[in-house]
């Protein structure tokens, strides 16, 4: 729980506000930046919520916070902030809110799809928390989880156990002694579903992976995300912990694959028309060539 003792001076005075332990994960800036800001190295709130919308965002950031950083003076029940999660965020995909500091506040996502086309899948591993395990159990459970890579897999396990749920992840980021069901090799891309297309992208680590839906939705994990200050996609070559020139070939093959939504672990998700996504792509690429 976030402690007024340890509150930010950066905050604006009111009933929100944002404590030391805050990691910069970007949560709550993405979540509800009319309040929240970065100020430099963490966040802070430069404006109190003004409007039920604004109060009802504030809520879902503080649930989501991955390590209890952002608190409230009047202890008011954060239950609203609770329900919203999984939130809806294109088709049938929703975000699980809920992020974990083991993954550094990496997103995870929901797949919502009936049992006959295969059921839910899991894209890499939110807190494991009662009431977001409540509502994914009413949303129809996980029958797949889709493990991006090391980084963000967090409660993999947890959740592995409660839904009896196998796990799909590459042998290059230690899948088996994460004890995952179903291990990957090779770089070569693998219909998981059929609207399910695992693409092996060595680079960010070396095992890491992406997952596109339905030729629609690219769940990128820690290799492709939008950036908000170029307005366009882009990679993290300063979190690039395996290989630079190997995540530029890995970004080179996604140029074969059609995608209007970009949903990563870390960094901003994006949608758009397919053919812009393609543009923004290649921009990516040539960059990540010239850096
Ligand atoms: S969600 Fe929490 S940890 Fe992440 S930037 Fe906001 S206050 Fe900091």
């Amino acid at each position: 729980m976030a402690q007024i003792r340890k509150r930010l001076t950066e905050n604006v005075a009111g009933e929100f506000f944002v404590d030391a332990s805050c990691i910069d994960c970007d949560a709550c800036r993405q979540i509800a930046p009319a309040s929240f800001r970065d100020h430099g190295g963490q966040s802070s709130v430069f404006r109190q919520p003004q409007n039920p919308g604004e109060l009802h965002r504030a809520f879902m950031a503080l649930v989501a916070c991955p390590t209890a950083s952002i608190g409230t003076t009047t202890h008011r029940s954060a239950r609203t902030g609770v329900e919203a999660f999984p939130v809806l965020v294109a088709h049938d995909v929703y975000f699980c809110g809920f992020t974990s500091q083991a993954s550094f506040g990496a997103w995870a996502y929901l797949i919502v799809r009936p049992q006959e086309r295969g059921g839910n899948v899991l894209v890499d591993s939110p807190r494991f928390s009662a009431p977001l395990v409540k509502r994914i159990e009413e949303m129809g459970g996980v029958s797949l989880m889709f493990l991006s890579h090391r980084d963000d897999i967090a409660d993999h396990a947890k959740f592995a156990a409660h839904f009896h749920c196998p796990r799909v992840m590459h042998e290059g980021d230690a899948a088996i002694a994460h004890g995952v069901e179903r291990v990957i090799t090779g770089t070569a891309p693998l219909p998981l579903d059929d609207d399910l297309q695992l693409i092996p992208t060595p680079g960010h680590t070396r095992g890491h992976q992406v997952l596109l839906y339905q030729d629609k939705i690219l769940f990128s994990g820690d290799h492709l995300a939008w950036s908000a200050e170029r307005e366009t996609l882009t990679a993290f070559r300063d979190v690039c912990w395996y290989s630079w020139t190997e995540q530029t070939r890995s970004m080179e093959k996604l140029l074969a694959y059609h995608f209007e939504w970009v949903l990563p672990g870390h960094g901003r998700i994006h949608g758009g028309m397919a053919d812009d996504m393609h543009e923004h792509l290649k921009r990516c690429l040539a960059r990540m060539k010239r850096e």
